[in-house]
């Protein structure tokens, strides 16, 4: 105990010890806290202070924050408006890249182009190089050559000096019978008139009116008859007919002869070349500017049509005198044009059926009228009649398949209308000469009569009878009116017959009249062969012509 005792007041007096410590202490930190204290409250003041400057620049940040969303407003819109701008220059750019890259396609073409030609250059290049190199081998051959040529040349220009003056002189002779051409060409014109004279002369001489006799041969199943009752003489202008008459008790024969001429005969060998050949002058008279008439006159069947217009299908040779006279008509007019002629020939082809005229060329229509006019200027013409104009060769035959038509078209109303009626074909022929100013107007009519043969009137009746009158009447006015016009009588009966009205203006004055009495071979028509023979002569006897005149 007394241990403890003395811890104890140990321990008091340690701890009185710490109480006078404390207090020191405490009076040491009452003092520092009334230090703190006045330290605080001027910081305190600060704070204040602080505090209000704190308030000011609270103020002035959120001033300062409104300026900055104004600023970032502001760089908003701004790099909006950029942007755009932007945008719109990367577009821009694009574009230029595509163009760009266009054209470097372009230029990559280009270039593979001219990297092409400039192969091909380089190609010609080594060709011309090598020509070249040949050319210089020529060049060297050449000039060698050139030389020789300037010596030829030399002596050639020599001879072309003699030359030029001898074509100066052929020339001085050239232009000499230049004149002499001239000369020549009018004298040329002056004979081909005076050759019109002339040949119109001789055709006077031979007769205004002649008559030719032409015998067909016999044909088919005739070839078995004979001819020995027709007789030829070896001048061809002769012909006898033969009778043999046995008495009534057959004793005796007597013989009877019948002797004809004419202006030719034709046998029935004679070709229808050799027949033309004998009007063919007639055919240069309508040229000269004369009336010109072509009768065929005979028999049904003895070869009228044949002559006129040949077979049912001609061809060059056996072709009858109306192609003949058209295409020699056109052979001369064509020759005649260096001549200073130019000729226009129409053609018209018209059929006389009991006294009325048809159009061989027309549309065929039946019944169609037509009528004769004589103008004052002495041409005829037939109303409403259809003309063609030749204007080639080859028109004829047209022309004559155009009649063939019509008359088949005729013969349903009378079919044997063709041999029982006229036809009569017209070329008028007009020239006139540019150089002497003459005018020529002919007329050439080829006219294919009806059949001759004497029906006997007793047998015709009606229609018949009417049509066989009028065949006989236009047959016997022609022959009368022939016949005035040869003994220049007073008044020539044109008016008696159609035919002869119609050929009025080509019948008589200068006219030329050409008769063809065609005959048949056989015995049997002996009668009628007689008849045409004699009927032939009294028109041929009139052959008195102009330079015979008759004295009444
Ligand atoms: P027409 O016109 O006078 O009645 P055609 O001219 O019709 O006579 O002739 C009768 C027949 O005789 C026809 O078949 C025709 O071809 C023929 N003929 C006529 N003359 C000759 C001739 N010279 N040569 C050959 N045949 C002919
Ligand atoms: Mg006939």
């Amino acid at each position: 105990m007394e241990e403890l005792t003395f811890f104890l007041k140990q321990q008091i007096t340690q701890s009185t010890d710490s109480m006078s410590d404390m207090h020191g202490k405490l009076s040491d930190s009452e003092l520092k806290i009334r230090e703190l204290e006045n330290f605080r409250r001027g910081l305190e003041t600060k704070v204040e202070v602080k505090e209000q400057e704190n308030t000011k620049i609270n103020l002035k940040a959120s001033d300062l924050e409104f300026k900055l969303s104004q600023i970032e407003r502001q760089n908003e819109d701004e790099m909006k408006l950029l942007k755009l701008k932007h945008e719109n220059e990367l577009e821009e750019i694009s574009r230029q890249k595509e163009r760009i890259l266009r054209e470097k396609e372009d230029l990559t073409n280009d270039l593979a182009k001219t990297k092409e030609l400039l192969r091909q250059q380089e190609d010609t290049n080594l060709q011309l190089r090598n020509t070249i190199s040949s050319q210089s081998a020529n060049y060297l051959q050449l000039e060698s050559d050139h030389r020789a040529m300037k010596n030829n040349l030399e002596t050639t220009e020599s001879t072309l000096a003699k030359r030029e003056s001898r074509i100066a002189e052929l020339e001085a002779l050239l232009h000499t019978a230049n004149e002499t051409v001239v000369t020549i060409e009018s004298k040329l014109r002056d004979e081909e008139t005076q050759r019109r004279k002339l040949h119109n002369t001789i055709q006077e001489l031979k007769g205004n009116i002649r008559v030719f006799c032409r015998v067909r041969p016999l044909l088919g199943a005739e070839l078995s008859d004979s001819m020995s009752h027709i007789y030829f003489a070896e001048d061809q202008k002769s012909i006898e007919l033969n009778q043999s008459q046995t008495s009534a008790d057959g004793s005796k024969t007597t013989s009877k002869t019948f002797p004809f001429q004419f202006d030719k005969v034709f046998q029935p060998s004679i070709t229808q070349t050799e027949v033309f050949g004998e009007i063919s002058q007639l055919v240069q008279s309508a040229l000269d500017g004369y009336p010109v008439c072509i009768f065929a006159y005979g028999q049904t069947g003895s070869g009228k049509t044949f002559t006129m217009e040949g077979p049912d299908h001609p061809n060059a040779d056996n072709m009858g005198m109306i192609p003949r006279a058209v295409l020699q008509i056109y052979q001369t007019a064509t020759a005649l044009e260096e001549k200073g002629w130019k000729y226009a020939m129409e053609g018209q082809f018209v059929e006389i059926y009991n006294e009325t005229i048809h159009d061989l060329l027309g549309t065929g229509e039946i019944g169609k009228k037509h009528d004769i006019r004589h103008l004052a200027n002495g041409k005829t013409i037939v109303t409403d009649v259809t003309t063609l104009m030749l204007d080639g060769p080859n028109k004829v035959s047209e022309l004559m398949k155009k009649a063939g038509q019509n008359r088949a078209v005729a013969s349903t109303q009378c079919n044997d209308r063709s041999s029982r009626s006229h036809s009569v074909f017209t070329l008028r022929l007009t020239g006139s000469n540019v150089l002497t100013g003459e005018i020529s107007e002919g007329i050439l009519n080829l006219i294919d009569l009806a059949g001759s043969e004497r029906l006997s009137s007793s047998k015709a009746t009606g229609d018949r009878l009417r049509e066989t009158q009028a065949i006989n009447k236009s047959l016997s006015s022609l022959g009368d009116v022939i016949y005035a016009l040869a003994n220049k009588e007073n008044h020539i009966p044109y008016r008696n017959s159609k035919l002869t009205y119609l050929l009025q203006n080509s019948l008589g004055g200068n006219s030329k009249t050409l008769m063809f009495v065609n005959i048949s071979p056989l015995p049997s028509n002996f009668g009628e062969t007689l008849c045409s023979l004699r009927f032939a002569t009294k028109v041929n006897n009139c052959q008195i012509g102009t330079a015979r005149k008759v004295v009444k």
